[in-house]
């Protein structure tokens, strides 16, 4: 005990899918820890084995891979103070060794209440409208009747003796000083009578037991404080330092629920948020920078944390800024990265007909859609203009009519068009533009669309000077050639 080095865990409970809030604790902690090159634990609370299931482990490490937070300890990683698997330290009876340990001491007691009389206390206090308190008769058995029940192999808990008086407190890293009354506290069971340990004693043999320094966990934790601390103190552990992060709520103030869209982590990824952006954003979630700046790169994030800035007032989870965020990574990739990132999301077809290109067209792909995707998973509506088959297109410009002053533009491009070499390049589409801007007297957007819809068919698409040399100009030639129209236009005097 008694080490310097910062040691946090994180400690989900494997009932359902990770979810953003429980993985912006899992950021938070990541970050103290990065930024005072402590340790990040990872414990599964998998003591409510009928709700723990492998599944929501697995997700759990999934969702933590991700976004790159991977423990330094934990039930995969292992480590020294493992098991790292409340399932495991169960079979391993550190917590019934514990609560013996406190029952010599006197500062627990079994009980052998059954249910239906602790409903009836629970029932005469609500009559009364009282709060509810154990009423200790358990502590009316003497030593040799609870040994016979014991010996008859009679269902107990274990229950600990909390101070009938007198008050508790603490300085929160966040929220500041916090004390409770201790008179209201009933004697809370510590071990079940199924041999589990509660969440508040299993928490606090095992942050004991690893060594936790600091303990950065939601604020919905803070009314466990009473119980926790009282445990910590007599379970001879160095008390560690706490941190309740502000709650995260939807942009309607209520509890973040899929009414506000996706709350499982890995809907975010599928969907196409990329994994820096979701860490940018969640790192905001509750916590301000020490500048304006909003995009901050991983590092930045880790040298910066420091619990100070964390907000007393809950978070507001806005999934419009989260796709802005993600849009702003996304801008900043080099056409390289961003192959890599949004193959995956690109349906088989497209991903042959990318392979096929050659590299420069490809890159040139890439920059094309750069500013219009906004999620990874949008990939193919913006990369279907330079994969549709001619047959295809042709169908879709067959059915468009172009006005008089389109058809002019466009057998003017026809001609420039001719002129192009096989090889021409961005600029040169781009000189094109800007010549048939100059030379017909129109704005760039009475150019652009029909040249757009006449060799896509698309009135909308990428960055029109990349669409073209992408397509090159044989193609549009080709395209352009197909307009019947173009013979009967009269050419413009020039
Ligand atoms: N297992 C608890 C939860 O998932 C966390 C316990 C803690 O951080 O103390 O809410």
């Amino acid at each position: 005990m008694g080490q310097d080095k910062v040691r946090v865990r994180f400690a989900p409970s494997p009932t359902g899918n990770l979810h953003i809030g429980t993985l912006r604790t899992a950021l938070f902690n990541w970050l103290y820890a990065r930024h005072f090159q402590g340790v990040f634990v990872l414990r599964l609370e998998d003591t409510d084995l009928k709700r723990s299931q492998e599944d929501y482990e697995k997700n759990i490490y999934d969702g933590l891979n991700w976004l790159g937070l991977v423990p330094d300890e934990g039930p995969l990683v292992g480590g020294e103070f493992g098991p790292y698997r409340q399932s495991e330290r169960i079979q391993q009876g550190c917590y019934m060794a514990k609560a013996k340990v406190l029952l010599e001491q006197g500062l627990a007691y079994y009980c052998f209440d059954t249910e239906a009389e602790l409903d009836q206390e629970r029932d005469a206090a609500k009559e009364k409208g009282v709060p509810y308190v154990y009423s200790r008769r358990a502590l009316d058995l003497s030593n040799a009747e609870v040994q016979a029940k014991l010996d008859q192999g009679e269902a107990y808990t274990i229950r600990f003796k909390t101070p009938d008086s007198g008050a508790l407190s603490f300085r929160d890293l966040v929220r500041g000083e916090i004390s409770f009354d201790l008179a209201l506290l009933s004697d809370f069971v510590i071990m079940k009578s199924d041999g589990s340990p509660s969440y508040n004693f299993a928490v606090v043999v095992d942050d004991v037991d690893m060594d936790i320094t600091h303990v950065i966990r939601g604020e919905d934790h803070v009314s466990n404080m009473p119980k926790q601390l009282l445990l910590y103190k007599v379970l001879g552990g160095q008390v560690p330092e706490f941190g309740h992060l502000p709650m995260i709520l939807g942009p309607d103030r209520a509890k973040l629920s899929k009414r506000h869209g996706a709350t499982a982590v890995l809907a975010y990824r599928d969907e196409g948020i990329v994994s820096d952006a979701l860490f940018n954003f969640l790192s905001l979630l509750g916590w301000r920078p020490n500048s304006e700046e909003e995009i901050l790169s991983r590092a930045e994030l880790e040298a910066q944390f420091a619990l100070e800035r964390v907000s007393k007032s809950n978070a507001i989870f806005d999934q419009q800024k989260l796709k802005w965020m993600n849009g702003q990574y996304i801008r900043r990739f080099s056409p390289e990265q961003l192959y890599e990132a949004l193959f995956p999301f690109m349906s088989d077809q497209h991903q042959a007909n990318m392979q096929a290109r050659p590299d420069h067209q490809r890159r040139l792909i890439m920059t094309a859609i750069q500013d219009n995707v906004a999620y990874l998973s949008e990939v193919d509506q913006y990369l279907s203009v330079f994969c549709l088959s001619e047959e295809a297109v042709d169908v879709k410009v067959q059915a468009l009519s172009f006005s008089e002053q389109d058809q002019q533009v466009l057998l003017q491009f026809y001609g420039l068009v001719q002129e192009m070499s096989a090889s021409a390049d961005e600029a040169d589409f781009l000189a094109c533009l800007e010549t048939l801007v100059t030379r017909l007297e129109l704005g760039k957007g009475k150019i652009f669309k029909p040249i757009r819809l006449a060799v896509t068919g698309d009135g909308k698409g990428p960055n029109i000077a990349q669409l073209l040399a992408v397509l090159g100009p044989s193609c549009l030639k080709r395209r352009l050639a197909r307009l019947s129209f173009l013979d009967s236009v009269p050419h413009l005097a020039s």
